[in-house]
């Protein structure tokens, strides 16, 4: 793809793909420089119609009904995630010569001269844990920031708003990196790579490869996952600044230009004088909330970039003490008669779902869902050994029990076939029945919720109302 320097956007022809939230910021973003836009969505009906008006207040042109076809004369295609990029809009735009971008590529051309850099980050799980917790360590250093890219605020609004940042916690997803060919952060990082989204990219080359683009450029460092050496492979093939160093993280005991842990500390032999004879500690294990070991390797690759970007040791210690983690991720709800009930509904893949089977035992397993083309051959064999008994929900919970069988054949397994509003509900019941004083019931679906939820949101609410609800009978 050419990348085209777009200075003036004044009377260029914009075709945004999609009346999402994303879209509707660029629409409205383009529009007030001057950009004649037009939005396309395939969808119809009422909430397209009123967002549709609205938009045509800001003077922007919305079609609904045809995803497919390229308005005449644009200039630029400006894509939301959801599209894949074997979409026909696409092809389209390719067959004109006309490029394709995503919300992130044009944050990034839309930033002012001496404006805030990046710290980036990206992986199949983690990110926006860590995104939050960088953005924690920031403040806790002074620094004004923001977490922002697939959360909070769009980030074209923040990049066009009056706020002063001095650094960004900047999130993003493979779509938006695939999408965003000129993207230069400071320093960025990997977290892990494991088989996801491959209905959108096509392929895991594909994904990896689309993931690697975040370190193009780096000034800094490019900081990745000891124990997943597909990420350091990343780092190899990109192309940086001439100094940036390659900074890795571990759970065990770090080497030289490595994060890591030593005796429950966490300890940094990159970012000191003499990487070779020195280590500076940053902070206890006991300050990682929650301490499950995903997690401490989340806070030490938030560690990495904060120390890139020149932040004190006790400003790490500070920031990751002052983190909060958002919901539905390893959440204790609730203890009911000795057993703790832990909701991570935000385990949407069976790489997430490992994770937080890896950090509690014996468990009682809330499972199933959307599978998304995963296997569970490999998540069932790791967490075999730790499993009390099994709940299944959802549409595809047949692959789950499956390899159940092939793996576990002697963990009780109840599988749930309705798929109605008090399907959760009767899922907690199971599990309360299996669970045996020191268990722990744990909601972590390895699946995508939209077979039986809104979002993984909605799911975990009805997790935790179905043990309040437990709660309040065992009162
Ligand atoms: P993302 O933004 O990448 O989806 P989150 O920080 O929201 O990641 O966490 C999503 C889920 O992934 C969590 O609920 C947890 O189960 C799991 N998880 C978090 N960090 C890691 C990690 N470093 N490795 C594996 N799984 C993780």
């Amino acid at each position: 793809m050419g990348s085209r320097q777009v200075s003036d956007w004044q009377g260029m022809n914009v075709t945004v793909a999609g009346l999402g939230v994303s879209g509707v910021s660029a629409a409205r973003a383009l529009a007030g420089l001057g950009a004649r836009v037009t939005v396309v969505d395939g969808g119809s009906g009422e909430t397209h119609e009123a967002r549709a008006a609205e938009l045509a207040e800001a003077g922007v042109v919305v079609r609904l009904g045809d995803a497919r076809t390229l308005p005449e004369g644009t200039d630029l295609v400006v894509t939301s995630p959801g599209w894949k990029p074997s979409s026909p809009l696409f092809a389209a735009a390719a067959a004109a010569g006309v490029d394709v971008v995503g919300d992130v590529e044009i944050a990034w051309r839309l930033r002012g001269p001496g404006a805030a850099p990046w710290l980036a980050i990206t992986g199949t799980n983690g990110k926006t844990t860590t995104t939050r917790m960088l953005a924690s360590i920031l403040t806790a250093a002074g620094l004004r920031t923001a977490a922002i890219g697939n959360i909070g605020t769009p980030i074209i609004d923040v990049v066009l708003g009056d706020e002063r940042y001095d650094v960004l916690a900047v999130e993003l997803s493979s779509y938006q990196l695939h999408w965003a060919p000129s993207l230069r952060a400071h320093s960025a990082a990997v977290l892990n790579l494991a088989p996801d989204h491959l209905d959108w990219h096509g392929s895991m080359e594909a994904y990896a490869a689309d993931k690697g683009r975040i370190y193009e450029g780096n000034t800094v460092a490019c900081v990745y996952n000891v124990a997943d050496p597909a990420t350091e492979e990343l780092v190899r093939a990109a192309d940086v600044e001439e100094g940036c160093r390659a900074i890795g993280f571990t759970l065990g005991t770090p080497g030289p230009s490595q994060l890591g842990v030593v005796e429950g500390i966490l300890v940094d032999r990159a970012f000191v004088a003499d990487r070779h004879k020195q280590a500076q500690e940053l902070a206890e294990v006991a300050d990682v909330n929650p301490p499950a070991p995903h997690n401490i390797a989340n806070a030490l690759a938030a560690a990495a970039l904060a120390r890139a970007f020149g932040v004190e040791p006790a400003a790490v210690r500070d920031g990751l003490r002052a983190f909060r983690p958002d919901a539905h991720r390893i959440e204790h709800v609730a203890e009911v008669a000795g057993v703790a009930y832990v909701d991570d509904s935000k385990a949407t893949n069976t790489h997430a779902a490992e994770a937080s089977l890896a950090a509690y035992e014996p468990i009682v397993w809330i499972a199933g869902g959307l599978a998304k083309g995963a296997t569970f051959d490999e998540l069932v064999t790791a967490s075999a050994k730790r499993l009390r008994g099994v709940v299944l929900i959802g549409a595809d919970r047949a692959l789950i029990r499956e390899a159940l069988a092939r793996h576990a054949p002697e963990v009780p397994v109840v599988d749930l076939e309705r798929t109605d509003t008090g399907a959760m509900s009767a899922a907690v019941r199971e599990a309360a029945s299996l669970a045996r004083p020191g268990d722990t019931v744990l909601l972590a679906p390895a699946c995508a919720s939209m077979d039986m939820f809104t979002n993984y949101n909605e799911r975990g609410e009805a997790f935790a109302e179905a043990v309040r609800a437990l709660a309040d009978e065992h009162a």
